[in-house]
């Protein structure tokens, strides 16, 4: 029996999971590239940088949500760490305009990029992805709480108070004017990232030309930088990077990168501890590894 929304409820665990079984025949590795084609085919002009395809496969459809995929550059060969600050920063106007967008439907606006096969990227082409969703997953609902919980007891915003803490700190990695990336003492992965706004913005809609630059700066930076590590061993680093951001002005817009390399050919994976009962095991010393990166984003930093 197909259930009547991709969204199924668990009672147990009191939250959401997609059920999407039509996804299981998307392509994988095939010839032709899908985004390629939108030039070929006169969908968007030969010189465009940054567009928005609709997501083929989505595992969401209104009303209860839309996929997209954000194609960061024209040239299929392009990576990443290959884009320029100012094509990364047109890179972020878009996901800004897709967030006011989705925003007006959607109490959640997922944006974010799995990068690397060993970690599920199925195109080559450099690209990532946004989701409105019409429920709010349990990772941001978690934050959310923390954040209700600390403003009712007076003490303001947490992403701030922590901001405030680890800036200059042994765990900072890298920052520029508007912006603080850090290793956080509660790392789940080894070289796990977490890049702040200084100022509390909640959400894309409400930040400034300057703060999208400097956010597209130092992930340019950040992912450079693991690129960098051990001299090129670990490159291309595969990871996981999403922005978390709500509509509550309370909330405060930051930016995760779960880089998946623990060392060179080595992976971290979510094992028994992590996947069974959720609680993370980090084999390695959050402010060693801070260091380690900062010296390889100062490297690598061209
Ligand atoms: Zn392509
Ligand atoms: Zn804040
Ligand atoms: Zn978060």
């Amino acid at each position: 029996m197909q259930p009547k929304t991709p969204l199924v409820w668990n009672p147990i665990l009191r939250q959401y999971l997609v059920n999407a079984p039509h996804r299981m025949n998307r392509r994988e590795g095939i010839v032709t590239c899908p985004f390629c084609a939108d030039i070929t085919e006169g969908i968007v002009s030969p010189d465009t940088q940054v567009w928005i395809h609709p997501n083929d496969f989505p595992p969401l459809q209104p009303p209860v949500g839309e996929a997209y995929v954000v194609i960061y550059h024209r040239d299929h060969q392009r990576t990443f760490t290959q884009l320029s600050v100012k094509e990364v920063t047109a890179v972020a106007h878009v996901w800004r305009d897709l967030y006011i967008d989705l925003a007006s439907r959607y109490p959640t606006v997922m944006i974010f990029e799995n990068s690397g096969e060993s970690i599920g990227q199925t195109q080559h082409h450099p690209h990532g992805q946004t989701f409105g969703v019409s429920v709010i997953p349990p990772i941001l609902e978690r934050e959310l709480e923390t954040v209700l919980q600390e403003t009712a007891a007076g003490r303001g915003c947490p992403f701030c108070r922590v901001r405030a803490e680890l800036e200059g700190e042994v765990y900072e990695v890298a920052a520029n004017t508007t912006w603080q990336a850090f290793l956080p003492p509660y790392a789940r992965y080894p070289y796990e990232t977490h890049l702040y706004p200084r100022r509390h913005i909640a959400n894309l809609a409400g930040m400034q030309e300057n703060e999208l630059r400097d956010c597209a700066e130092l992930l340019l930076r950040v992912v450079r930088g693991y690129n960098a590590l051990f001299d090129g061993a670990m490159a291309p680093m595969p990871y996981l990077m999403g922005i978390h951001q709500l509509a509550d002005e309370r909330f405060h817009l930051h930016v995760e990168i779960l880089a998946i390399g623990r060392a060179p050919g080595k992976l971290k994976y979510a094992a028994s501890a992590e996947s069974l009962w959720g609680i993370w095991t980090n084999d390695s010393s959050p402010a060693l590894k801070a260091q380690e990166l900062r010296e390889a984003i100062v490297k690598g930093g061209k």
